[in-house]
């Protein structure tokens, strides 16, 4: 999680929050050590409405390499980010960036669809699943296109 949500959740508990420490590998990143301390006596997030982003991202397993976030989704998660990839070509086939560069990023997001498309036809055959790597500076569109679908709410 970042900083101003470690912040908020201090703010809201203290006591909880110190379960939460600094993620080695990221030095602007912290982790909550397993198991949440914000789930309450009935198993339910004790802080819901202000659970930092990586929860929201539920159904996909977020791990963090220095500069991407990588996702090991289950085949809802797959179907998520093929369609953000969707959104992400038809947002940028309206922008006013220069034809040759709007070109470049749809062929570039046309492949990662494609390449989504196959990872969810192979998904219960395949030993081992395509991590998806969404780099931090996507991570903004990322979190406007799952409040447009009202993803994770
Ligand atoms: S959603 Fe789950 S992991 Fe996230 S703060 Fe709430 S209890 Fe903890």
């Amino acid at each position: 999680m970042f900083e101003d949500e470690l912040k908020v959740l201090s703010s809201l508990d203290h006591a909880r929050a110190g379960n939460i420490i600094a993620d080695i590998n990221s030095p602007s990143l912290y982790l909550m050590q397993a198991p949440c301390s914000f789930l309450n006596d009935i198993g339910r997030c004790h802080v819901y409405e202000r659970r930092p982003t990586v929860c929201g991202m539920y159904p996909f397993k977020v791990n963090t390499s220095g500069t991407t976030v990588g996702l090991q989704p289950c085949p809802v998660g797959f179907l998520i980010i093929r369609d953000f990839a969707s959104w992400i070509i038809d947002t940028i086939s309206t922008s006013d960036i220069s034809p040759g560069e709007r070109s470049g990023l749809i062929e570039e997001w046309q492949r990662n669809v494609e390449s989504y498309e196959l990872e969810l036809l192979e998904f219960h055959s395949k030993p081992v699943l395509l991590e998806m790597q969404i780099p931090y500076e996507d991570l903004e569109m990322l979190s406007m296109f799952l409040a447009s679908r009202n993803i994770g709410k």
